[in-house]
Formats: C-alpha cells, sequence, structure tokens
C-alpha cells in the first residue's frame, strides 16, 4: 500500500510541464504506479484547462506565432512520457523478478551496477532529453543502509521496490519521498528484499563518514 505520495506543488508542475527533466520522470514514475495521484493529476490537468478556458483573451503580439515556430524548430523530440505498455529495463541493469521498469525512464541509458560499498550498487540513468539531470538508481541489501547524509538542495526518491526506514518513516514499494537540507539520515533497507530506489539529487549528497565521502567522489554519487 503506497502511503507518501508527491505534494500537490509536483503535481501542479507536472500537469503545466514546468518540472524540470529529472524530477518530472521520478513524478511520473510514482504517479504511473498510483492510482490516487493518477487521479489527482488528472484533476488538476483538468482545472487547468477550465482555468484556460475561462481566461479572457488577450491581444497576443503579432510575431508571436513566428517566434514560436521558431522555438518549436530548435526543440529535440521527446519520447513519449506516457505509454500503455511497461518499458523494458536496459541491458546491464535488472530490477528484481515481477518489478516493473517505470515508463517514464522509455529510452533512458542506464549504466552497469557499480558497487559502493557491501550490499550497496548504483547506476547513473542518462535521460535523452535532459543527459545532464542528476538521476540514477541505488540497489541497496536488506539489512544494510545508505550512510548518514545530508542533502545539498532538494532529492526525490520513487521506491521501485523493497523498503527503506530512516527517523522519519517507512518507505514501501511505490512510495515517493522528498527530502530537502533539513533532512541528515542513514536509509536503512529492512529484511526480506533488496530495495531499488530511483533518484534525483539536485547538488551532492554530503556523507558523515570519510570512507563513504571517498567512495562517493570516486563513483560520482
Ligand atoms: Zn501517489
Amino acid at each position: 500500500m503506497i502511503v507518501h505520495h508527491p505534494e500537490d506543488e509536483f503535481l501542479l508542475s507536472l500537469a503545466a510541464g514546468r518540472l524540470p527533466a529529472g524530477q518530472a520522470v521520478v513524478v511520473q514514475a510514482h504517479v504511473e504506479s498510483c492510482g490516487h495521484c493518477t487521479e489527482r493529476l488528472s484533476t488538476l490537468e483538468a482545472v487547468g484547462g477550465a482555468l484556460l478556458e475561462r481566461a479572457e483573451p488577450h491581444p497576443l503580439s503579432p510575431d508571436l506565432l513566428a517566434a514560436t515556430l521558431q522555438r518549436i524548430a530548435g526543440v529535440p523530440p521527446e519520447p513519449a512520457s506516457t505509454s500503455p505498455t511497461p518499458a523494458t529495463a536496459p541491458a546491464g541493469t535488472w530490477l528484481p523478478t515481477g518489478v516493473t521498469w517505470p515508463t517514464s525512464l522509455r529510452g533512458s541509458k542506464v549504466t552497469p551496477w557499480r558497487w559502493i560499498g557491501p550490499g550497496r550498487r548504483f547506476s547513473r540513468v542518462q535521460l535523452p532529453h535532459d543527459p545532464e539531470a542528476t538521476l540514477f538508481l541505488l540497489s541497496i541489501s536488506p539489512g544494510r543502509s545508505l550512510p548518514r547524509h545530508r542533502h545539498e538542495q532538494l532529492e526525490l526518491t520513487q521506491v521501485l521496490c523493497g523498503a527503506f526506514v530512516d527517523e522519519r518513516a517507512v518507505f514501501g514499494p511505490g512510495d515517493f519521498d522528498q527530502a530537502g537540507p533539513d533532512v541528515h539520515h542513514e536509509p536503512m533497507v529492512q529484511p526480506g528484499q533488496v530495495c531499488v530506489c530511483l533518484t534525483w539529487v539536485e547538488g551532492r549528497l554530503r556523507f558523515d563518514g570519510h570512507i563513504a565521502t571517498a567512495i562517493a567522489r570516486w563513483t560520482g554519487v
């Protein structure tokens, strides 16, 4: 059962197409697995459409159409963000049997898993439409934790499988986590199943320990 959902500001920005690509794929990965947020997003999109219909028309500048067409011509095509069929995980990665690869990651390049400590692996995800977005997969074995750390800015996480717990709550399959600079935590994976998360980070993770800091620098986490 999904307990943690994105705040409405993320769903509103997603509905309006204003969410940066790295954040958007994590929020979309949540929405596609969560009936509650799928419904909420539809409502927000409908409200946005109704507001646009009621908005007073304003005169447009004469060169707006030409300028808009010019901008559209310069934008590389984005992959379809919604698809009725689930995307398959690219070669070199894996998810436990029965876990669906998020459709929002369709077309992404994913590096093979890299060791970042006993029971901990990391993989960089590169989006075709925003290769610089700091997006990665983390895989942590039951009973292991990600060493205690802070975030420079915002971190968004979607739990694809397994569950972790920190000082705030338990985050299980399908849950969404938003952590800002105020969160200083050591997420511990619960017994039973490996926990794989899709994470987007603004800035770097700042680990407390010297070894974790050295591994993070070495691997680029
Ligand atoms: Zn939700």
